[in-house]
């Protein structure tokens, strides 16, 4: 859809006319273009049929160029004159935005430029959660603003700029309207008015139009005004070599720089859906590699970035603090398990996990156990892709390979078979504990994810088996762990994935849903007891970002994590263990099927074989959802807003997937 929103500064600023004349210069060009009005209020009832004013002017300036009649231009008509929420509401209905967007969509179909002018301004209620900007949102058009050259003009032009680019559109310029007759005094005041707002607003003036007494001449005079602001706006569109860029040139993650695997291109997003450049709409499975829990585009989040970004983006965190990190600092310290009360602020999750492994080899050398420099873990595990991190990632997950020189040789259990979801089995406990003691004296930490193996796997292991290491490093004097980054904030039911085992970690780590999707943060956690180790005799601990403690992904997550709070987060991912349960089951049934398994807001199906990616994200972007498969695992991670419809069809286009063998394609 190409074309141009219209909206005023205010109601009664001539945003009609100003639409009928561009609809006339656009046309007169030859463009074929029509004027929309999505909801128009003030009908005139002409005996049980409502006729809307500004559909009447389009018609009545364009009829040269609709010799059949200008076309409905109106979705919704109501008689009464006031905010369209409330119109709607007299009448004994509700605007449907989703409906309001669509069909403006079809209607534009046949153009090639379509003009669609809200109702008044930008902060017009169409119903008790949206106003006319989310209108805008959707419909995702350049906008331009009608302001009627009077005093305060500048004020409302401005607000409204600010208000449409905070919403991330495009403001293509301003037209200023004169609707009524300036006396000689304030000529010079209505021309400042107009390079005022060019310059505070940093935006074109695309037509300033002057005032006519003579209704004659009022057509004449727009159409003329206006000749400039199309031609403004019709320059030829540059070619988009956007994507052939992005292949050509942008690395993306674990593909190759010259023959990479495809991407699709994300416009905007909103709630559990990403919508595509060309407008495709998907259900949003992953919650972008876990970390949208509460979706996208959550105001609350939104408004506390900007609040923010309106007070200080950014000091060194060396010598300077901040609120909003220290609101962050307590907010962790109260909601991680009892004990854990230093808190180290790291810009993304490896960095975190580096922190952590630096601590427990600072901690062993500052209790003068300098032999204990290895780290103990278990196979099908991921930490992350620094250095440290990578060292103890699954050995055979094909990283290590690559830096073998690179990476300290860490030691390794078997991977945790003992299954979540079935009894207990104690064997793999007990291999891991005899590994540990013939090695206890060069271990400085064991480090696992509790409960899921995320990136390495996503498989779900028993709490036994994590009460087990935390007995084990007690008894043999290691530090335990515990990478949260892929479990935390209630992504397997419980705040804490270590919950489930009721165990406390020396050093945690946590990340993704930290900044609920928005910003790049991490933290991690340590007891008093390894803080106060390290610290003994004025050791430091030697690392400190140059993003560290960001103020702007600082205040991002003190909204997510109060969000969560206040939220029924342990009813939701019940419910989503049970949508995904019903919906991944029928997979069971079909051939090449491994293994079908949930736990909270998580569910998987294991294949026997590594899967198509290219071919199954093909597939799904077909169906209408988004899912990135890797290894032989098809998965889902989503936002804990997500319904059960949107459960649902994830579980029926897995199921066709695996049915039609999409997965088995390459
Ligand atoms: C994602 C992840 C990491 C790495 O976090 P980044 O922010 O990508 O550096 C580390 N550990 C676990 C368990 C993860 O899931």
């Amino acid at each position: 859809m190409k074309g141009f929103f219209i909206t005023g500064t205010d109601t009664g600023v001539g945003k009609t006319v100003v639409t009928s004349g561009l609809l006339f210069r656009l046309c007169d060009g030859g463009h074929k273009s029509l004027a929309i009005k999505p909801v128009q209020t003030g009908c005139i009832d002409r005996s049980g049929t409502l006729i809307a004013e500004d559909e009447a002017e389009y018609a009545r300036l364009n009829a040269p160029h609709f010799p059949e009649g200008y076309p409905d231009a109106c979705i919704k008509k109501y008689k009464d004159a006031c905010s369209p929420h409330r119109a709607a509401a007299i009448s004994g209905e509700q605007i449907c935005i989703d409906e309001l967007t669509r069909r403006t969509r079809q209607m534009a179909e046949a153009y090639d430029a379509v003009l669609v002018e809200g109702a008044g301004g930008v902060a017009v209620p169409l119903d008790d959660q949206h106003t006319t900007l989310e209108l805008m949102r959707r419909l995702d058009l350049p906008v331009i603003i009608v302001a009627d050259n009077k005093l305060g003009m500048i004020n409302h032009t401005l607000m409204t700029i600010d208000a449409i680019r905070n919403r991330g559109l495009e403001v293509a310029g301003v037209i200023v309207n004169n609707t009524t007759p300036p006396s000689s005094e304030d000529e010079a005041l209505r021309a400042d008015n107009v390079t005022t707002i060019a310059r505070h607003g940093d935006v074109a003036i695309l037509a300033d139009i002057p005032y006519t007494a003579d209704p004659e001449q009022r057509d004449t005079v727009l159409i003329k005004a206006l000749r400039e602001a199309v031609r403004l706006l019709s320059t030829e569109e540059p070619q988009d070599t956007a994507m052939d860029f992005d292949k050509a040139h942008l690395w993306h993650p674990y593909t190759s720089a010259t023959n990479p695997l495809p991407t699709v291109r994300a416009s905007t997003t909103r709630g559990t859906t990403i919508v595509l450049d060309d407008g495709t709409e998907l259900i949003d499975g992953m919650a972008s590699w876990w970390c949208a829990i509460h979706g996208y585009g959550n105001p609350v989040l939104e408004q506390a970035l900007r609040t923010q970004c309106g007070r200080m983006s950014h000091v060194m965190f060396g010598g300077l603090t901040h609120d909003p990190a220290i609101d962050l600092g307590r907010k962790l310290v109260d909601m991680t398990p009892a004990g854990l009360e230093h808190v180290f602020l790291a810009d993304s999750g490896s960095v975190s996990v580096e922190v952590a492994i630096k601590l427990a080899m600072q901690y062993m050398q500052a209790s003068g156990q300098k032999e204990r420099t290895k780290l103990f873990t278990v196979r099908g595990g991921y930490h992350g892709d620094t250095c440290g991190a990578m060292s103890v990632c699954d050995p055979d997950g094909g990283m290590h390979h690559l830096f073998a020189n690179l990476l300290p040789k860490q030691i390794f259990a078997p991977r945790p078979t003992c299954r979540f979801d079935t009894p207990y089995d104690p064997a793999p406990l007990n291999e891991a504990t005899d590994l540990l003691k013939k090695h206890s004296h060069e271990i400085a930490a064991i480090i696992v994810e509790p409960i899921v193996q995320g990136a390495g796997g996503m498989w779900f292991y028993h709490p036994e088996y994590l009460a087990g290491l935390r007995a084990l490093a007690d008894e043999h004097g290691v530090l335990l762990i515990l990478d949260e980054i892929a479990t935390g904030f209630g992504r397997t039911g419980k705040m804490f994935a270590c919950d489930w085992a009721d165990i406390t970690p020396d050093i945690m780590c946590v990340g993704k849903a930290l900044s609920g999707g928005m910003m790049t943060l991490a933290a991690t956690l340590a007891t008093a007891k390894v803080a106060r180790t390290i610290s003994a005799d004025g050791g430091v601990l030697m690392h400190g970002p140059t993003f560290m403690g960001n103020p702007l992904a600082c205040a991002v997550a003190n909204a997510s994590l109060d969000l969560l709070s206040r939220s029924d987060w342990q009813a939701r991912t019940a419910d989503i263990e049970q949508w995904l349960s019903n919906a991944l089951a029928p997979c069971r049934e079909l051939p090449d099927v491994k293994d079908v398994r949930t736990l909270g807001a998580i569910g998987v199906v294991e294949m026997e074989c590594p899967v198509d990616v290219p071919a199954l994200q093909e597939f799904f972007i077909a169906n209408g959802i988004w899912l990135r498969p890797f290894g032989k695992l098809i998965y889902a991670m989503p936002p804990y807003i997500i319904s059960k419809e949107e459960v649902d069809t994830i579980g029926e286009v897995v199921f066709e997937a695996v049915r039609q063998q999409i997965h088995t394609r390459g």
